[in-house]
């Protein structure tokens, strides 16, 4: 017997007899007609398979409360499949702005064309969550919050938030509550103890943690769970088996390497602080008591993580300076690898999102953002420091 779980790579599952496929089959569209103790059964990878099905498992440990989890092959794959799962035209979502530039493109050009409207709000005060969900309270399906925000690292306090929804029956007798919750979770951020529904990651970040996948995974309350499983299957949007084994790999070393990368980010945070080219620091780690979002970050979270944004003295080309001239941190856009990721949002993984909303939530020219790693923090430093000197 070997020691780690073998990979299933194979397309179909061979039935016993004529009847166990027929009753798989069933049970595959009629998941409640499910026995106790009956097994699902294995029918074809699009569906389901041994390394999918133990990816999940460990997944759901990882994060208490999840009743059930789905893995998806991307986190805009967990988002799209999540939001087409549970919402139908004429359906209004309330979400968090900034989000990640793919989530703002499938909120803004995709759902719109579902007939579902999805309003922004730019900024983490929970009056304006109150006064849209009051506004718009018959045709409010869901609240979706992306905290901390990429790339701003804003906020949300999600217990607020889930108290806002639970005064509104919606469309659908229950105003879900879903969190991004790729940044700190499910190490530093758990969102079922202030209520959550569902939990959203992009695996290819701190779960894969390697830079070497693209995956994603949603996890929650059976019921939303059983229905996105239902369209992942619908829409083919099934992770292959290595990449789940990949991933089921890299949840045994996920909380090591989230603390690791955690311990050196704020040291890189202390030295950006202090260094005269940069203007302001964004990073849970060094918020002082007087800020409101210190109060959110002790109510919900368990560690600071390890993405920093920051200001640099200067617009695009003192920032374009910076990151040309970086070479120990890596220029390139994801995080949550063992390496680090640097990138400048404005013009890269948020170059999409109108101008409007860019200027509201101070995502400008001079902000970077950075993803520590687990190397030397000192390597690290004094990298960070030349090229900021050459700016
Ligand atoms: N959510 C957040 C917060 C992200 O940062 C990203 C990607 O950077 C995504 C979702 C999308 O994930 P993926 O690239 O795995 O589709």
């Amino acid at each position: 017997m070997s020691a780690k779980v073998p990979i299933f790579p194979t397309s179909t599952f061979l039935f016993k007899t004529a009847e166990d496929g027929e009753r798989f089959f069933h049970l595959q569209y009629h998941p409640d007609d499910r026995l106790d103790d009956e097994d699902q059964g294995l029918i074809y990878s699009r569906m389901n398979n041994p390394n999918m099905e133990i990816v999940e498992d460990k997944m759901i440990v990882m994060d208490p409360g999840a009743e059930a989890a789905a893995v998806l092959p991307s986190g805009m794959s967990a988002i799209s499949t999540m939001c087409f799962a549970l919402l139908k035209p004429g359906d209004v979502i309330i979400y968090s702005a900034p989000v990640y530039g793919g989530t703002e493109h499938l909120f803004d050009s995709v759902l719109s064309k579902f007939g579902i409207t999805a309003i922004p709000i730019c900024s983490p005060d929970l009056d304006e969550y109150r006064k849209q969900a009051d506004q718009h309270k018959n045709k409010l399906a869901m609240i979706f919050i992306e905290t901390p925000a990429n790339p701003t690292i804003a906020q949300t306090d999600i217990a607020g938030v889930v108290e806002i929804a639970r005064r509104h029956r919606g469309t659908n007798g229950k105003v879900l509550v879903v969190v991004d919750n790729t940044f700190l979770g499910p190490v530093f951020q758990n969102c079922f103890s202030p209520g959550a529904d569902l939990a959203i990651y992009s695996s290819t970040k701190f779960i894969g943690g390697h830079s070497d996948l693209i995956g994603g995974f949603v996890s929650g309350a059976q019921r939303e769970i059983q229905a996105i499983k239902s369209y992942r299957s619908v829409l083919g949007a099934t992770t292959d088996p290595f990449c789940c084994w990949l991933m089921s790999r890299s949840l045994e070393t996920l909380e090591l390497r989230m603390r690791k990368c955690a311990e050196n980010a704020m040291k890189i945070a202390l030295f950006l602080a202090g260094h005269p080219k940069v203007d302001k620091v964004i990073y849970p780690g060094l918020l002082q008591k007087c800020d409101p979002q210190y109060e959110i970050y002790q109510k919900q979270c368990s560690g600071p993580g390890s993405l920093i944004s920051f200001y640099v003295k200067g617009g695009k080309q003192e920032a374009f300076r910076m990151l040309n001239n970086v070479k120990v941190c890596r220029l390139a856009v994801s995080l949550g690898g063992t390496e680090t990721l640097i990138e400048h949002p404005r013009r890269m993984t948020h170059s999409e999102v109108p101008e409007e909303m860019c200027q509201k939530v101070g995502l400008t020219d001079s902000m970077i953002r950075i993803s520590v790693g687990i190397e030397d923090p000192q390597d690290l430093i004094e990298d960070l420091g030349q090229a900021l000197e050459r700016m």
